[in-house]
């Protein structure tokens, strides 16, 4: 069913509604997760049939994306855990928890942003996703990046760090900016991350918190160590929106003195407890 927006002046895109079904049974906090502007559609039922590799005999649901075609941060995750699997979206599980709390701290909603993932099926048991799970899944990253036409793509997480960093360690590179093809490509670590390791909480955010002046389009301070000169930095009174200017984390938050070796999973995504529900 198609949805035009309500009484605006200016031509809006159409949505649609996708997964009927499943936006019924999905509680009202998501339903707005399900509206698609229509130039994805044709690419999320593409996704929705798509038999390119293992994962499709074991998905439920697809999990293409969510958010609009005008968003100008898309977050890339690793893969669809069990909730993301049961209801066609993705990080709504407790990942997605407290993704929404590091956009909160932003000033972002869910709905600002496009939250994609490296492979768009469940693997089974979260476990990693395989080398030709993400090369099946690839080309439709690459027609959503190129539809959306983000300004910054953070990346969550070991996997979809690798296409933009590979061979690089997470807990060198988080939050070190990269430009290519235009944009500026972040590497964050996964927000499970955080829920396994609590002393990244503050490494995440401190990451998160550059986001709005990439957004702006104003520098960040070299990393730390960089030989690089440092760039002028705006020092009108006002802060750019979502904070001060950014400097290297606070040494209580240096992830090198922290992390020993590298997260084993991002899928360390640990589901509910017995007897906990879900998150969302
Ligand atoms: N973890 C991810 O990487 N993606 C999701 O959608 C949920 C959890």
């Amino acid at each position: 069913m198609a949805i035009r927006a309500p009484e605006q002046t200016a031509p809006q895109p159409v949505v649609e509604e996708r997964l009927s079904g499943v936006v019924a049974s999905a509680s009202a906090a998501l339903r707005p997760l399900y509206l698609v502007d229509g130039q994805l559609m044709p690419l999320y039922q593409t996704i929705a049939d798509c038999p390119s590799c293992s994962l499709a005999r074991t998905r439920s649901k697809t999990v293409p994306g969510s958010g609009p075609m005008t968003a100008a941060l898309m977050l890339i995750g690793e893969g669809p855990g069990q909730r993301e699997d049961e209801l066609g979206l993705p990080f709504v599980g407790r990942s997605g928890q407290f993704l929404d709390e590091l956009l909160a701290a932003i000033d972002f909603k869910r709905g600002d942003v496009y939250v994609t993932n490296i492979v768009k099926c469940r693997p089974p048991g979260n476990r990693d996703p395989k080398p030709e799970e993400i090369a099946a899944c690839s080309d439709y990253l690459e027609q959503q990046i190129a539809l959306v036409n983000p300004r910054v793509i953070a990346t969550l997480g070991r996997f979809s760090m690798a296409r933009w960093f590979p061979g690089d360690r997470i807990s060198k590179i988080h939050g070190q900016v990269k430009q290519v093809d235009g944009r500026q490509v972040i590497p964050m670590y996964h927000p499970a991350a955080a829920l396994r390791n609590g002393s990244l909480r503050d490494v995440i955010h401190h990451d998160f918190a550059k986001i709005p002046a990439l957004l702006a389009g104003q520098p960040l301070a070299p990393p730390e160590g960089s030989l690089l000169p440092k760039p002028t930095f705006d020092v009108s009174p006002t802060p750019p929106a979502g904070g001060p200017m950014l400097s290297a984390p606070p040494q209580s938050i240096r992830t090198e003195q922290i992390i020993e070796k590298e997260p084993e999973s991002i899928f360390d995504r640990p589901g509910p407890l017995p007897g906990q529900e879900p998150l969302l």
